[in-house]
């Protein structure tokens, strides 16, 4: 009679290694009682999605928060559908939103005593734990093959049963270990299965951390943990890597939930203590009212490129973030008169389930605050880094006159009240260009939106007297005075109420009187205030235009 054991042992016989060894590789982590350890744990297959950045902020917002241990863990065992380069990209791209790792895979090589951190190198390490499973008989070889599997799915189907190598219709679950032996020796395939001992007609009870306790159907099926290239698939490299990185909160998306019971059965058939799982909610869109996921395909926000490139701030998009994870952020923004998340505690039982909705709007509203709060000097830098990578233009604009460009930006910033209208940094190209000769030049050729009412030499003459009459030099009420004077000469009402009660004795009152100005300088009707607009462009350059703005 052939043993687990002895089967174990022909399966894996350079296995020398026991968990115990593991155990004493991989010890428990020395930390202060209540810190968690989590990780981030992307496969290599695409790109850094919306949904990937926001499990990753909180797994890593709940380690800092709890001074604990966060780590980057990449999933590579799905050698097909790695993406070369994938990996580089997302840790520059985590790293983009300040979440980059001390501890994990790295692309030129690992940091931390839990690893390798990359799955496709434990090989070895999941050997063990395959072998450990066979010794004990929690685990099987099973010689099917895709159209053995087909015939055992459509034979279901007929009888109208779930689906699945289960029970009955696990064929190989119940070969004698001599049967198993000759098939190896005779050169079949195989690959590993898991023995579950669980009925999909009972239910079971686990604890999530966000959803509270959830009862859900066991999960009997014999589900393949080593496959044929020698590596292990998801659900077993979780449940060991897990363990032996000594992870205290899985955070991962919902679609996991149904595996869970799997897993908790896989620790249990180790004798292992489960960690805590807390399954995050998928982003959805409404679309035409109904939910649904974001799409790839659809959605470009689907994408975190996409914020970078249009240039939202990274800031202002993890705070978005933390709006849709916590139900009572928003209202502790509101009290801390503040949009950071400094400071804020992040909680699993206060997240949203039904509120993780994507809202381009909202995503807006945070990015202006975020831009409106941030000091100038970081103002200045995010928006150079951004143009160094997206706007070569802008950039150009920017280094020919550094200075320039920062009082620009800071427009109507330096007050109680700051402008709150730019909400990424693609705003900005457009809404300054006028400061810029060449560009100005451009709109003036298209023709500056003047209302010609009054007439072309009326309006002339008028910019003509404010660009050699206006004070340059005093602050903002010195020159609004000089403004109104050389506008009431021209017959303009100073006082509006003047105005109203009498239109036919004026030309206008002094909104139509500065609009001239404004269009005169900026091409454009609508602008933030000119008093500071022709602080920085110079008295010069603003002479100039105004005498030249009807040519
Ligand atoms: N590689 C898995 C995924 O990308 C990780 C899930 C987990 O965090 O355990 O979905």
């Amino acid at each position: 009679m052939v043993t687990d054991k002895e089967l174990a042992e022909y399966l894996f016989p350079e296995v020398k290694d026991t968990l115990d060894d593991l155990e004493a590789r991989f010890p428990e982590r020395e930390l202060p009682a209540g810190a968690e350890v989590t990780r981030f744990a992307p496969s290599p297959t695409g790109f850094l999605h919306t949904g990937s950045l926001f499990t990753d902020m909180i797994a890593n917002y709940v380690a800092r928060q709890s001074h604990g241990v966060y780590f980057f863990r990449l999933e590579d065992t799905d050698t097909k559908r790695t993406i070369p380069g994938a990996a580089k990209e997302l840790i520059e791209q985590l790293e983009r939103f300040g979440l980059g790792h001390d501890e994990g895979y790295f692309v030129d090589g690992d940091k931390g005593n839990y690893g390798p951190y990359q799955q496709s190198k434990r090989a070895d390490i999941y050997k063990v734990g395959i072998k450990h499973l066979l010794s004990i008989g929690r685990a099987y070889p099973d010689f099917c093959s895709s159209e053995d599997l087909e015939k055992i799915r459509k034979s279901q189907e007929e009888s109208k049963v779930v689906p699945g190598y289960y029970g009955i219709y696990a064929r190989d679950r119940n070969l004698d270990n001599e049967e198993r032996l000759r098939k190896i020796k005779d050169g079949e395939k195989w690959v590993i299965r898991f023995k579950s001992l669980s009925d999909h007609d009972r239910k079971m009870v686990f604890h999530d951390e966000i959803r509270g306790d959830l009862e859900i159907q066991e999960n009997d099926i014999d589900v393949v943990i080593y496959k044929s290239d020698g590596l292990p698939t998801y659900h077993f490299a979780h449940v060991m890597d897990d363990h032996f990185m000594r992870t205290t909160i899985v955070s991962r998306g919902e679609e996991w939930i149904p595996s869970t019971p799997t897993h908790l059965e896989l620790f249990s058939a180790f004798s292992w203590k489960p960690p805590k799982y807390a399954h995050l909610p998928v982003i959805m869109k409404l679309d035409h009212g109904n939910k649904r996921k974001l799409s790839k395909r659809k959605d470009p926000e689907a994408a975190v490129a996409f914020f970078l490139r249009e240039g939202y701030p990274v800031a202002g998009v993890k705070v978005y973030l933390m709006s849709i994870a916590n139900s009572n952020f928003e209202e502790w923004c509101i009290e801390n008169k503040k949009h950071t998340l400094e400071g804020f505690n992040f909680s699993f039982d206060k997240m949203s389930l039904d509120g993780a909705l994507f809202d381009m709007d909202k995503l807006s509203y945070f990015s202006k605050e975020t831009i409106a709060e941030m000091d100038i000097d970081t103002f200045f830098n995010e928006v150079s880094a951004y143009a160094a990578d997206y706007d070569p233009e802008l950039k150009g604009k920017i280094d020919s006159d550094p200075a320039y460009f920062k009082r620009i930006l800071n427009i109507e910033r330096d007050r109680p009240n700051p402008r709150k209208d730019y909400a990424k940094y693609s705003d900005i190209a457009p809404a300054t260009s006028f400061f810029f000769d060449e560009d100005y030049a451009r709109m003036k050729e298209k023709g500056l939106p003047f209302d010609l009412t009054l007439g072309k030499e009326f309006i002339a003459s008028y910019l003509n007297d404010i660009a050699a009459g206006m004070n340059y030099d005093g602050d903002e009420t010195a020159w609004w005075d000089s403004v109104k004077s050389i506008s009431a000469s021209h017959g303009f009402a100073t006082v509006n109420r003047d105005y109203k009660a009498n239109p036919a004795s004026y030309k206008g009152n002094m909104a139509i009187a500065s609009s001239f100005i404004r269009v005169a300088l900026t091409g454009s009707k609508d602008s933030p205030s000119l008093f500071e607009i022709i602080s920085i462009m110079g008295r010069e350059r603003v002479m100039r235009r105004l005498q030249t703005a009807l040519d």
